[in-house]
């Protein structure tokens, strides 16, 4: 078995960032499952699709041609990262997430992910619905003001120009979304270990992480 461990959790809790730390002490592969609601979002909206068409949308994922290179992503030939990471597309992404034919559609793309000597999986329903197995589940959370002031900075330190409450806006809005749909809903595994890392520097939230590791039930 290949060891997985699933990190889920609300927009811009600091997923991302905690899941690239923990896969680098560890030598582990990233799933970053974000991206591929994000570029299916994207893509089904380049493609003039009604994202509320479940199966229209879904249609189009096997035909991604979807590359992740040092820490770039490519669709087809096209550098698509900034467009990825915009908050426009998050929503696109909360839009098409809804729909149980994608999450179907995209079901096997993320279990292809594990590779030896392990993954590190970060989105919703990693430790619910993709890795139920996994040995070791982290639920990650930060309130919603913390967020959004981390988005903030974020985007202003690379020269976006962004608004504070607007953002809050979106996050709660799409927050929302994730939680409240009836297909894998965004909610802790039952056997997941919650962190909120509010208060806590990203040094001491993957020190946290590596000691649950460490202290596993074994696999
Ligand atoms: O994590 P990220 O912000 O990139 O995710 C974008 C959107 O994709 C989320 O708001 C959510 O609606 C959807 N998503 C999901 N399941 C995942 C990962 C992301 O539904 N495992």
């Amino acid at each position: 078995d290949i060891p997985v461990i699933t990190i889920d959790g609300p927009t811009a809790s600091g997923k991302g960032t905690l899941a690239d730390e923990v896969a680098k002490a560890l030598g582990f592969g990233v799933l970053d499952s974000g991206a591929l609601y994000r570029v299916t979002g994207l893509a089904a909206r380049r493609a003039g699709l009604d994202l509320d068409d479940g199966t229209a949308v879904a249609a189009i994922v096997p035909t991604l041609d979807l590359r992740f290179a040092d820490g770039h992503v490519f669709l087809g030939q096209e550098d698509v990262t900034a467009r990825l990471r915009a908050e426009a597309t998050g929503l696109l992404a909360s839009q098409v997430a809804v729909h149980p034919a994608v999450r179907q559609a995209l079901h096997q793309w993320q279990l292809d992910f594990r590779r030896l000597p392990g993954l590190v999986a970060d989105g919703r329903d990693m430790g619910t619905a993709l890795f139920p197995g996994a040995p070791l589940k982290v639920f990650l959370t930060a309130s919603a003001a913390t967020r959004a002031e981390r988005r903030y900075k974020q985007l202003i330190s690379k020269g976006i120009p962004a608004n504070m409450e607007s953002l809050r806006e979106d996050l709660e809005a799409r927050d929302e979304r994730d939680k409240n749909r009836a297909s894998s809903p965004l909610t802790p595994a039952q056997d997941a270990q919650l962190l909120d890392n509010s208060a806590l520097s990203i040094e001491a939230s993957v020190d946290q992480v590596l000691n649950w590791w460490q202290k596993r039930r074994p696999f």
